[in-house]
């Protein structure tokens, strides 16, 4: 929905114009996958889907909250009164901003607050991190804090982590406050160094689409856990504080050390993974940009065959895309389900998105959802 709607929104629903507008994009992953919690690198960027929210700061403690995206009415909350893990609805994602913010000593005291979003939810696509963005930019201007955009953004991990419940690294908040446009993101979630590295396919003929397969299966977050504690045993089997500091080149004898076959395929991505987010920054940086694609088709294979956070739908688009020509592809984001994107010559977009949707309907699988995905700017203010 766009700005003047929801400003409009607003009005309707609370009776006066709001103090501003703001916006935060979704984001998709290019290269990086399960690095950020190993401390590794990741490298995303925003897309053209955001969340706008139409905010007016308040005084009196009284925060109301309103999607246009879901049934309910205005959620009214006490801004002192807000705890973690006390709300399972969308609100929690704004109220734990707030809750973030106040917890880290900024003196937030209320707010109004209506919202759309054009990132789909639960598609892998960080709409939740949209949402949240948003909303802590908007704080952050009305109420003159001072922040920059990459504490904004640990702030919000914050409020998902801890008010929400849902483990997640840094990169989501970070892409969606942080990009820019034209840009991917280069992000080491370790010391949380940012370097924007251009990233402008169009203008090399070449596009990126984001398939969407509109399935995400059910056990996700337990084995999200299972792979993130896998690691964590690795770690210490290895006397390393995290995955990260394994070297590329020392990645055989690391193996060789580890009994547990389970362990060492967590440790073979991880490492592996790494290293081909600075292989992709290299090709990006010295103007190699259609050599990315094999390395983005590896980045799924190890995905698949070792990390093993894959499923079907995934694989499916991988495999139909790539016979059609495209230049490579991989899941984005957690997996089992969610997205995958696509690299393709820009005249043949079309051949591999029907080439992936007739794969789906012969496999009997839902019509995905395909986009082309152009690096989009980072939150800001939008009037
Ligand atoms: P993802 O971030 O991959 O889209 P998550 O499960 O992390 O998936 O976040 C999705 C949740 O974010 C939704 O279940 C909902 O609670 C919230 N959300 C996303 N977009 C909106 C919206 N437009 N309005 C209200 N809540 C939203
Ligand atoms: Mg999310």
């Amino acid at each position: 929905m766009a700005a003047p709607e929801v400003r409009s929104g607003f009005t309707a629903l609370y009776g006066a114009a709001p103090d501003g507008i703001w916006s935060a994009p979704g984001r998709v992953n290019l290269i990086g996958e399960h690095t950020d919690y190993n401390d590794g690198f990741v490298m995303p960027f925003a897309l053209p889907h955001t969340a706008v929210a139409a905010v007016s700061r308040r005084d009196d403690g009284v925060l109301r909250l309103h999607s246009a995206d879901t049934d309910g009415g205005v959620v009214e909350l006490r801004v002192d009164e807000l705890s973690p893990l006390s709300d399972r609805e969308w609100t929690a994602y704004p109220a734990g901003v707030v809750w973030a913010l106040r917890e880290a000593g900024h003196l937030v005291t209320g707010a109004d607050v209506h919202l759309a979003s054009a990132v789909p939810a639960g598609a892998g696509l960080s709409s939740s991190a949209a949402l949240e963005v948003v909303v802590a930019l908007a704080l952050n201007d009305l109420f003159g804090l001072g922040l920059e955009p990459g504490q904004l953004a640990r702030l919000c991990q914050r409020a998902e982590n801890v008010y929400v419940g849902a483990p997640t690294g840094i990169m989501d908040q970070t892409a969606s406050a942080c990009c820019e446009e034209g840009h991917a993101l280069f992000l080491d979630t370790r010391d949380l160094a940012r370097r924007q590295i251009p990233f402008d396919l169009a203008a090399e003929g070449m596009r990126l689409l984001v398939v969407d397969t509109r399935v995400k299966h059910a056990h996700n977050e337990g084995e999200y856990g299972k792979r993130r504690a896998g690691c964590e045993k690795g770690a210490a089997l290895l006397g390393v504080d995290a995955l990260r500091d394994v070297p590329h080149d020392g990645l055989d004898d690391a193996l060789a050390r580890l009994d547990d076959e389970e362990v060492r395929r967590l440790v073979r991505h991880v490492v592996t993974e790494d290293r081909r987010v600075e292989r992709v920054v290299a090709l990006l940086e010295s103007g190699d940009t259609r050599a990315i694609g094999p390395v983005l088709t590896e980045g799924h294979a190890s995905l698949r065959d070792d990390f093993r956070v894959s499923c079907r739908e995934l694989d499916l688009v991988v495999e139909s895309a790539l016979a059609a020509g495209a230049l490579g592809a991989r899941m984005t984001g957690g997996g089992f389900g969610g997205s995958a994107i696509v690299l393709v010559e820009a005249a043949d977009a079309g051949t591999v998105t029907k080439a992936v949707e007739e794969a789906f309907a012969a496999a009997g699988f839902t019509a995905p959802r395909v986009f082309e995905a152009v690096p989009s700017p980072g939150a800001r203010r939008l009037s």
